[in-house]
């Protein structure tokens, strides 16, 4: 069987939050090969969904749970059927405090995982400003983090593309 396409998660193997694995889900009770690695909020304990059972929305609505945060969206006046898509059939990802699924254009972005240092270095102009200023970052800290960043490490900095103009948006997460 094909493995999913995720609109709003394009590659879930190498932004980390599906790896492979023979673990069995405990949605479809196979072992598919692969498995999801990020948060998952359901009253049920659950640690095994298989990428099928995400894509199909079935793993949400057996454990009735969500893959991220739908507040974020709700606030930003994202359209229920897209919520929907993100949060019910979408891997969400793993972030050091609460993940914010980001959105422009009125839309949903795609996630991208950890941003790379180089991408970030070169980051400047209003794109730079922009990023500063929603993180509330003085350009020197900025520097500062800047020369110790690590992908995956802490602070962590994560990759977004808006699914219309696909311009790209950087947050910034840590402990
Ligand atoms: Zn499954
Ligand atoms: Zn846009």
């Amino acid at each position: 069987m094909d493995f999913p396409r995720f609109k709003y998660h394009p590659n879930p193997i190498s932004t980390g939050a599906i790896k492979k694995s023979n673990e069995v889900c405990e949605c479809c009770e196979q072992s598919r090969g692969y498995v999801y690695t990020a948060s998952f909020y359901s009253q049920d304990e659950v640690n095994s969904i298989c990428p099928w059972c995400i894509a199909d929305g079935s793993a949400a609505k057996k454990f009735d749970g969500t893959f991220s945060d739908d507040y974020p969206l709700q606030e930003s006046g994202i359209p229920d059927e897209v919520i929907e898509e993100v949060c019910e059939r979408t891997p969400g990802y793993s972030s050091w405090q609460q993940e914010v699924w980001q959105s422009h254009c009125g839309m949903a972005c795609e996630f991208h995982g950890d941003a790379e240092k180089e991408e970030l270095s070169n980051l400047s102009g209003e794109p730079l400003k922009i990023f500063l200023r929603n993180e509330m970052i003085e350009p020197d800290i900025w520097k500062a983090i800047l020369n110790n960043y690590e992908m995956g490490g802490n602070p962590a900095v994560y990759k977004f593309k808006c699914s219309e103009c696909s311009e790209i948006l950087y947050t910034m997460d840590f402990t």
